[in-house]
């Protein structure tokens, strides 16, 4: 056991000799992974809002897209990209694709 100076309180603290990366004692350290955790909180916050607003600005572009009609030989080709993982961009948009051809269909009737 080596004696060392921790970084953030400047007490004194043991660690092993090949514990060099160590720079802060236990109480300091403690602290700074409730900051990490409470951090990450917050950004898990933010993108569930984030992806919230994206899952609805889809819908409005979507709604939008059929208010000014989407020519049908492009949704043809649009709808194989279902095949996308879930939760790429590309996904979230050809989810939307069955309703814009139903909706293009009884408007064309
Ligand atoms: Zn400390």
């Amino acid at each position: 056991m080596t004696r060392a100076t921790c970084t953030e309180c400047g007490r004194h603290f043991n660690r092993r000799a090949d514990e060099d990366w160590k720079t802060r004692c236990v109480t300091c350290w403690r602290a700074s992974r409730a900051r990490a955790d409470n951090e990450a909180d917050r950004l898990r916050v933010q993108l569930s809002k984030a992806m919230t607003e994206a899952a609805i600005l889809r819908r409005q572009v979507a709604r939008l897209e059929t208010q000014t009609g989407i020519p049908p030989e492009m949704l043809a080709r649009l709808l194989p990209l279902r095949q996308e993982p879930r939760g790429s961009d590309v996904s979230g948009l050809a989810a939307l694709m069955p309703v814009r051809v139903r909706q293009t269909d009884e408007a064309g009737r």
